[in-house]
């Protein structure tokens, strides 16, 4: 099968011929129609984070497509069935984290596109009890972006407690922030969007941004006071510690500073501010099964929809160096 493949940090993926992984008795082979390049991918190929993933890599964990084996533990799903291969590839099942609800901490989670290969590829494997269906209805390529984007906003959303008519902005209008914006109006609460130049903030304002802000024009967190008094919450998807700087500034007292984007650097947190405001700091790590089921619903009821580009897979070098420059509106998605 063709496959993109990552040997070396920064160093350019390859487009190669591999085998079609075997299946295991809980697995199922994906092929795969379309997948989200996330940045997450690009981090991964850079060696960004403590956690290294294995190399060579084949990244990519927001695969969709069409299963086409089934494992014979697996008695849920049918060859055939749309699905999507999410961030993650498979938990425990039993330990404190799984078992209350919270599978994305399990310390036993393998990763699809970091500790294992993803799909960027003809064909990916999957643990057949963690995929997740596709709505009737959704095509392909749009609905790649919520099996990584669109899951990890939601439930950031959610982490953040903001309640409808409250304020949330969203710092960070990328893959991740264009589709905060839209959960965040369908869940009811006023958004404000900080990012930079016109187009990223025309289309947040397009998909329903009450207030669009150019950091490199304004001070964000000062402007968000200035206006609405600070945020309730903020969900920070930015890739720089900066935007991780200002987003934690434009929390009003006792609202919440949800962390998502996950630039390779510390930001320092003051701590006399935090007492005083009562401000709440917290980290949101994709979402789980049941988050990715409702997060899918939105879209299939046509509440939110990725904006996409496609592109192929053969494109991948110049989609990173697009990503890294900043210049990526909305979700690239590689069709396969
Ligand atoms: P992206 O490149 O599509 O978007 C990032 C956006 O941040 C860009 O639009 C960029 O212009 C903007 N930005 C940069 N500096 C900023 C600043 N100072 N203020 C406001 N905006 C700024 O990336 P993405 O795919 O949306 O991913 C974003 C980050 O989220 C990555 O670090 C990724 O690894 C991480 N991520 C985390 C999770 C999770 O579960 N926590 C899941 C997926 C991705
Ligand atoms: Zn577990
Ligand atoms: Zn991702």
């Amino acid at each position: 099968m063709k496959a993109a493949i990552n040997n070396e940090f920064k160093g350019k993926l390859q487009i190669i011929d591999m085998p079609i992984p075997e299946v295991g008795i809980n697995d199922v082979l994906v092929k795969i129609a379309a997948c989200g390049v996330c940045h997450t991918d690009l981090h991964a190929c850079h060696g960004d984070w403590p956690v290294a993933p294995k190399m060579p890599l084949v990244p990519g964990h927001e695969g969709v497509g069409v299963i086409e084996k089934v494992g014979s533990n697996i008695k849920h799903l049918e060859v055939g069935d749309r699905v999507g291969v999410p961030w993650l590839y498979s938990a425990c099942g039993h330990c404190e984290f799984c078992l209350d609800g919270r599978e994305t901490l399990c310390l036993s989670q393998h990763n699809t596109g970091y500790s294992i290969d993803g799909s960027y590829a003809e064909y990916c494997l999957a643990h057949g009890d963690y995929v997740v269906k596709i709505p009737e209805g959704l095509g392909f390529s749009e609905a790649a972006p919520l099996f990584c984007a669109g899951v990890t906003t939601y439930k950031a959303l959610k982490v953040s407690g903001a309640k409808p008519g409250q304020w949330v902005a969203i710092v960070g209008v990328g893959g991740l922030g264009h589709l905060a914006v839209q959960y965040a109006k369908a869940m009811g609460f006023n958004v404000i969007a900080v990012d930079t130049g016109k187009e990223k903030l025309a289309l947040a304002k397009e998909l329903g941004a009450d207030i669009t802000l150019d950091f490199k024009e304004v001070v964000p967190s000062e402007a968000i006071f200035e206006q609405v008094g600070g945020a309730h919450a903020v969900v920070c998807t930015a890739v720089s510690k900066p935007g991780f700087e200002q987003a934690y500034k434009s929390v009003r007292r006792g609202g919440k500073c949800v962390l998502v984007g996950l630039p390779p650097e510390d930001m320092p947190l003051p701590i006399f501010d935090t007492v005083l405001n009562g401000v709440s700091v917290v980290g949101s790590i994709v979402g789980t099964r049941k988050d990715l089921q409702e997060c899918l619903e939105f879209a299939a009821q046509g509440k939110v929809k990725a904006i996409i580009e496609e592109k192929r897979l053969e494109d991948i070098n110049e989609i990173f160096d697009d990503m890294l420059k900043g210049e990526i509106n909305g979700r690239i998605v590689v069709t396969i």
